[in-house]
């Protein structure tokens, strides 16, 4: 098992304790860890405030005091530092109003939402494991602590938290738990979208989503989620992780639904999605290496190779892009490096040289010669030179 990145931690849980606290490591990073699968983010928890935290490092963030998190910058690293708390009441199936410090761990580990996530590890590698979480990781279960129903009640998000580890894990989830989840599916309306797509994100690139999404379709998640609601989801098939973006544009192309504000993505998401469709379009009538010339200058070398990546998952969803004898990975590579131009900058020609040469006024004519010589250009049907594409212009071109 790779100790590294906790031995890098360690020194923090030291002074922690050498000033008389209580800490240790805790969370997804001890989980992984005994998975032996990659660790990410190592999480610490201990009994000192977070006052006290910040008067024991030089350098901290109070990225959530409020909620009892500092951040511990330790040789140009961060890491997250939470005060053992409980929750108080919750409201709206959502976080809690209130959280406060306590002094104990086992309060601390009873809030958190599943066993496996409940393991806290001191500086030595043992664990404290107050409810059976690494029997339920040996036997690749998902259970909540304590009982499902309270637990999803007093969180909703927990249950798409469950499939979500489900997807990234391939565990069981126990009976109980799933049963709760199956109830209060409906509960997800009470979440933020924003919390609601981080899942989804995760979930739809975890390694077991090929088993996890007809799971989802079976609990009708869909019917409980903005956007999704309003298409077709369960006929998707995915027998491969995809990343979110790639997932809204084949639904969305299936569906021709595009309405995405309700999932609060953001403008550089939605971009990429319209790109992936129109590129998804555009990939099926390829059929000559022309066109395919056309495809690659298009969208670029890298969203044509995202197009060729997709093909099984679009071929699952029947979506028939150009057959791989046209596209496939080399292909595409050498057409790219093939190219006279790779963008519009590359051209030896732009709106000012145009309105010179033909004494003109700028508009919408510019945008169409543009296009017109671009396309020339890429075809080889002139050289890309200022004066040959100008004679090709007044030769091949009719300005309106
Ligand atoms: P990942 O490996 O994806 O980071 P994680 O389990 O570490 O997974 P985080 O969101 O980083 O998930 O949360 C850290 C820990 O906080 C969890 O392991 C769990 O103990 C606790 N936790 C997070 N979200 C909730 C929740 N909604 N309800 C209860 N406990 C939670
Ligand atoms: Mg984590």
């Amino acid at each position: 098992m790779n100790r590294s990145q906790f031995e890098l931690a360690k020194p923090i849980l030291e002074r922690l304790i050498q000033h008389g606290y209580e800490a240790y490591f805790v969370g997804g990073s001890v989980r992984d860890f005994i998975m032996n699968r990659p660790i990410h983010d190592v999480d610490m928890t201990t009994n000192a405030t977070p006052d006290e935290i910040e008067t024991l490092f030089e350098h901290t963030i109070p990225i959530g005091k409020e909620h009892g998190t500092i951040n511990v910058v330790w040789n140009h690293e961060n890491y997250e530092v939470t005060t053992f708390r409980a929750e108080a009441e919750y409201v709206d199936h959502r976080r809690p109003t209130e959280v406060y410090f306590v002094r104990d761990l086992y309060q601390d580990v009873e809030r958190r939402d599943f066993t496996m996530n409940a393991i806290a590890m001191d500086i030595h590698y043992q664990r404290i494991d107050h409810f059976e979480g690494e029997r339920d990781i040996e036997q690749r279960m998902i259970r909540t602590v304590g009982d499902a129903k309270t637990r999803f009640d007093e969180d909703a998000l927990r249950i798409l938290r469950g499939l979500r580890f489900k997807s990234q894990l391939g565990f069981t989830i126990e009976d109980a738990t799933f049963e709760a989840m199956s109830h209060q599916m409906a509960d997800l309306e009470y979440l933020s979208i924003e919390r609601i797509m981080n899942e989804l994100r995760l979930l739809v690139n975890g390694a077991y989503i090929a088993e996890t999404l007809p799971l989802l379709h079976s609990l009708q998640m869909w019917r409980y989620i903005p956007y999704f609601r309003d298409i077709d989801v369960e006929t998707m098939v995915l027998n491969t992780p995809i990343d979110i973006e790639s997932f809204l544009a084949i639904l969305s192309y299936r569906t021709d639904h595009q309405a995405f504000k309700p999932l609060k993505l953001s403008n550089v998401q939605v971009r990429t999605i319209q790109t992936l469709v129109s590129a998804i379009q555009s990939a099926q009538t390829i059929a000559t290496r022309t066109q395919l010339q056309q495809f690659v200058y298009d969208f670029g070398i890298d969203v044509a190779l995202k197009i060729n990546a997709l093909r099984p998952v679009l071929e699952d969803n029947q979506i028939h892009i150009a057959s791989p004898v046209i596209l496939n990975g080399a292909i595409i590579q050498n057409v790219w490096s093939d190219l006279p131009i790779q963008s519009r900058q590359d051209l030896a020609i732009d709106g000012q040289l145009l309105m010179q040469a033909f004494q003109l006024k700028g508009g919408p004519w510019i945008k169409e010669v543009l296009r017109r010589v671009e396309c020339a250009v890429i075809q080889r049907q002139v050289n890309n030179q200022t004066e040959a594409i100008i004679e090709w212009v007044r030769t091949h071109v009719k300005i309106s």
